[in-house]
């Protein structure tokens, strides 16, 4: 097998997945809903499963899908988007970074990746011939330090990668910080990459920012997005990328000889998903701060410190206290004997950290309570 897959393993996340399975643990570990989508999409996708869609969609993505989605993204950036120049419909945001990252890179070249980050990033880098170099987000705000990106960046990366709100740290990037990133990218002629799967869920006082939508910056975001989080579709595979029409014109040509199109039923039932009101987005933001409040109320009960996340559905617990050798030990210990899998989070990090584990807490009240509870052995 080829070189570059000795630089990766496989995901950490999943394997997760199936050791809670195995072992009968409450999943806290791969982020995904235990809850069903809006009934809107469910009925649409009925609608949609007996009508003319079982052909390929327009490899870019069905009209109709492209023109619901260039609306929606105007009413949430306040960007003009012309459905037929400015995206690229994609397999999830998955897919979407990894066309990102083929657009915009040559081998050899450099991509910086906030540390801790989402698994998938430095593997994109690496299977698109770049090289990863890192910024840390320190704990236990996760903030970056200015000199240390200034510094990445005279190394003339050629994007930096911005996860926002972020997974699995739950920092919302502020506008000013942004616009530092921005800023640097502009100087060293660097794209800004971004992953904002988690752009409704916000918890306040945090607003989220796109930057794609400050100031002159549309040329240079490349911005990848997911329905997945939004509606609770992770397994529709429906995302997007959101770029100038020169990046879009070879962005299309990468999504098409990786996997020519996203599933057309699925684009033409997400069309009743984007087409929900405002309100359905603010539901969605009250539903996940209950959901937060319940599983941190449950956290601070243990006493193991965290930190709050301000937006995404993450909280990274310091385990330190626990002793464990390495935090896979302490992840395994949690699935097997408490009952409640996360995922260890040094999967997350460039430099060995062992200090955390990765609770999610997108599931119905219910099974957070019960979680919850299982916590409690710790207490
Ligand atoms: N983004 C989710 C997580 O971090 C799901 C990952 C996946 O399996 N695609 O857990």
């Amino acid at each position: 097998p080829a070189n570059r897959l000795a630089q990766f393993s496989e995901s950490v996340i999943r394997g997760m997945t199936r050791l809670a399975n195995s072992c009968g643990a409450i999943n806290l570990s791969q982020g995904f809903p235990d809850f069903e989508p809006p009934e809107a999409l469910l009925s649409a996708l009925e609608t949609a499963t007996r009508g003319p869609y079982h052909q390929y969609a327009v490899t870019w993505g069905a009209p109709g899908f492209r023109q619901a989605l260039a609306k929606k993204i105007n009413r949430n950036t306040g960007l003009e988007i012309d459905p037929d120049q400015h995206l690229v419909v994609t397999c999830g945001s998955t897919e979407a970074m990894m066309v990102a990252m083929m657009t915009a890179c040559n081998p050899g070249d450099k991509v910086i990746v906030f540390s801790p980050f989402y698994e998938n990033y430095a593997a994109d880098a690496i299977l698109s011939g770049a090289e990863p170099i890192y910024v840390t987000l320190n704990a236990p705000d996760f903030g970056y330090d200015s000199d240390e990106l200034a510094k990445a960046f005279e190394q003339n990366p050629k994007a930096i990668i911005v996860c926002n709100p972020s997974n699995p740290t739950g920092k919302v990037f502020t506008p000013n910080e942004l616009q530092e990133i921005l800023d640097l990218a502009e100087k060293h002629d660097a794209y800004v990459i971004t992953d904002e799967p988690y752009e409704h869920i916000v918890y306040q006082p945090h607003v989220h920012t796109y930057a794609a939508s400050l100031p002159g910056a549309f040329e240079r975001v490349i911005t990848c997005n997911s329905l997945s989080k939004t509606y609770s579709i992770t397994g529709w595979r429906l995302g997007y990328v959101l770029a100038s029409a020169e990046v879009i014109a070879q962005a299309r040509k990468v999504h098409d000889f990786l996997t020519v199109g996203a599933a057309a039923p699925l684009q033409e039932a997400a069309i009743a998903g984007l087409e929900l009101p405002d309100s359905y987005y603010i539901e969605l933001q009250q539903a996940y701060t209950r959901k937060r409040d319940i599983f941190l109320g449950y956290l601070r009960q243990t006493g193991l410190p965290f930190t709050e996340p301000q937006g995404a559905y993450y909280v990274m617990v310091d385990i330190s206290s626990l002793g464990f050798a390495t935090d896979t030990e302490a992840a395994e210990w949690f699935a097997r004997e408490i009952g409640v899998a996360g995922v260890p989070g040094s999967s997350f990090f460039r430099e060995p950290e062992h200090r955390f584990i990765r609770f999610h807490f997108a599931k119905k009240e219910e099974t957070l309570h019960a979680a919850g509870k299982k916590l409690l052995a710790l207490s």
